[in-house]
């Protein structure tokens, strides 16, 4: 079975951990394996260069996760860390004094770094990093040519006259609170998808978008030419999570994205913004949480088989719940659409 999944950072970490989980349980080859393939398709519009390095914190924050290296109370970088080398690079004054790197996650931008350098391309990179955590996930960066999001802002703002900074800024300096005109991907017209993810999308037997950034996550990956229009013809079901729970993001500030592009900040106003694939959108199939069960109506309504169950990625165990979850709810809309045929 080959399950292909869109992801960005933390709830794309989440998810992909819990659907590892379910399907070693399921599909065990008898070898400590799984018999199931996992695509990720990694978000990078979020990536940047900081003092030299190339930092992508989608991949990185995935990465860790399922090395079961990470921060899980902070929510991003390594477990165990110390800041001796920013504190070191801030007193040049050099970096973002706001955006921290830790001594252990600077070291994979520096050995990322040094392999851009040698000339291989972002995803060879990413997968000579991964082969160290033998995550048992395949990590795809979206492109290989760099895309970054940045925000153009209603008002400039001290930092930068032209009122347009590097997405990280607005969300970890100003805490995405400076009102938003716009999200632009500088470098998107002239990306191309990274070898392997079209083929993962055409040939997925079941594509999942994570319960990510409706917005700067999976909007940016299926913004790169030629994504979208592969997951509106993929063979396989595509099914989504909210990752909007009772109207509010579980965590973080997804809301102030979503409010940016006119979107509210609801399970089902999610929904009908990915939309149904049977009409012009990207979805067979929608997860909402059981709190949100009363909005499953409006989106059926706009032909997306909408499954109503608990959402929350508390730990592995509720994680691999819900990907067991959308994996059934992707099999029984595959089998339904079988017998219509
Ligand atoms: P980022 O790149 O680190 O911002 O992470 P993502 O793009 O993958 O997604 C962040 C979003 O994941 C948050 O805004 C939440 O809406 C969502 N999220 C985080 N934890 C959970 C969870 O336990 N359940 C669900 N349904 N969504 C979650
Ligand atoms: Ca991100």
């Amino acid at each position: 079975m080959k399950v292909t999944v869109l992801a960005g950072g933390v709830g794309g970490a989440k998810f992909l951990q819990g659907l590892r989980t379910h399907l070693q349980q399921v599909l065990p080859d008898g070898a400590g394996g799984s018999s199931a393939r996992i695509t990720a398709v990694i978000n990078t519009g979020d990536d940047m260069w900081l003092t030299g390095l190339r930092v992508c914190p989608d991949l990185d924050s995935v990465m860790y996760k399922l090395a079961g290296v990470n921060d899980e109370e902070r929510g991003w970088g390594r477990a165990g860390e110390s800041e001796r080398v920013s504190a070191e690079i801030s007193a040049y004054g050099l970096g973002w004094p706001w955006f921290t790197l830790g001594d252990l996650d600077l070291g994979t931008h520096i050995a990322r770094s040094h392999l851009l350098r040698e000339g291989l391309p972002l995803s060879e990179v990413t997968a000579r990093l991964a082969a160290r955590w033998n995550i048992g996930v395949e990590l795809l960066p979206m492109s290989n040519e760099p895309v970054e999001t940045h925000v153009v802002l209603d008002e400039p703002v001290l930092s930068d006259a032209s009122g347009t900074i590097h997405f990280e800024e607005w969300w970890v300096r100003y805490r995405a609170s400076a009102p938003v005109r716009e999200f632009v991907q500088q470098g998107l017209s002239s990306a191309a998808a990274a070898p392997g993810v079209l083929e993962a999308i055409h040939e997925a037997d079941i594509l999942l978008l994570a319960p990510s950034n409706p917005v700067v996550s999976i909007g940016t990956i299926l913004n790169v030419p030629g994504v979208r229009d592969a997951v509106v013809r993929t063979k396989a079901a595509v099914v989504g999570v909210s990752p909007i729970i009772g109207g509010a993001p579980v965590r973080g500030m997804a809301d102030a994205c979503l409010t940016a592009v006119g979107v509210d900040t609801r399970a089902d106003a999610v929904g009908l913004h990915y939309g149904a694939r049977s009409s012009g959108g990207i979805l067979d199939g929608w997860l909402i949480d059981t709190s949100d069960a009363a909005l499953a109506g409006d989106i059926e309504a706009a032909g997306v088989r909408t499954l109503s169950t608990p959402l929350w990625m508390k730990d592995d165990r509720t994680s691999a719940v819900l990907a067991a979850d959308a994996i059934a709810w992707a099999e029984a809309i595959s089998s339904q659409n079988i017998q219509r045929r």
